[in-house]
């Protein structure tokens, strides 16, 4: 049994348990070049959430998983076909009823972990933070949580070496061969100051790349994948372990 997978687990384990910290996972569900799966991120974020309670249960974390929310913001790419798009709103709306029901039952610390570039949750939080003063709301964007050329050769950010890598990893099954893959050919802005980033407009997808992705999947293998999961759920346990613990009427030093 996993008592930190809220969707793997029952009323008789989670009636009289105690939970500190509850984890959302969140995803989208978008193309991601020719070769990986719709549920791309989805997939990797929830089983970094998952594996990461794992080990943070292990340390004595009172943490719980919710179910992923597979749909997130895509509105540089609704002439993508089914790329679905929640809208910023629409994310707020969802993340108020969550967390007017964790706030009801004393789950006080709540953690987004998020998936997907177009997801961004900080001023969202700000406000709901307002609404519910007992709570302590964060998020994590994991693919931000270590150094992508430690593990591999070429960046990118969608369908990349890095998840391609990942995917092979998790689920082989759901990978085409690599020779299927575009190459992945990114554009830039005109403009400096956009691709400096000290400037930001949201792209227009199709407009930026041929095949939908972005970094040139060629080197991928699942070994690459493996070492990178790990250092990533050792990174979320770690913050999963703190948060758990955590105080949150004195959190600073
Ligand atoms: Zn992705």
């Amino acid at each position: 049994m996993r008592p930190f997978v809220l969707a793997a687990t029952n009323w008789k384990a989670v009636k009289d348990q105690k939970f500190e910290l509850a984890v959302l996972p969140w995803g989208a569900t978008e193309a991601h070049n020719y070769h990986l799966p719709f549920a791309t991120d989805n997939i990797m974020v929830e089983r970094i959430a998952e594996e990461a309670a794992r080990m943070a249960w292990g340390k004595g974390a009172k943490v719980v998983v919710l179910p992923t929310i597979p749909f997130g913001v895509n509105t540089g790419q609704m002439d993508i076909k089914i790329n679905i798009n929640l809208n910023p709103s629409t994310q707020f709306s969802i993340l108020d009823d969550i967390i007017d029901v964790l706030n009801r039952h004393g789950i006080f610390k709540f953690l987004i972990l998020n998936g997907h570039g177009g997801n961004d949750y900080k001023q969202i939080i700000r406000e709901l933070g307002l609404k519910y003063p007992r709570m302590f709301i964060c998020s994590c964007n994991w693919y931000q949580s270590f150094d992508n050329s430690s593990f591999f050769e070429k960046a990118g950010g969608h369908a990349d070496e890095m998840e391609t890598s990942m995917m092979q990893f998790l689920v082989p099954d759901l990978v085409l061969p690599l020779n299927e893959a575009g190459k992945g050919e990114g554009k830039k802005f005109r403009i400096k100051a956009l691709n400096e980033k000290w400037a930001w407009a949201e792209r227009r997808w199709t407009q930026v790349t041929n095949d939908t992705g972005i970094g040139d999947p060629s080197a991928a293998t699942p070994e690459k994948g493996e070492k990178c999961f790990r250092e990533v759920t050792d990174k979320i346990s770690n913050l999963m372990t703190e948060l758990s613990a955590a105080d949150i009427n004195n959190m600073y030093e």
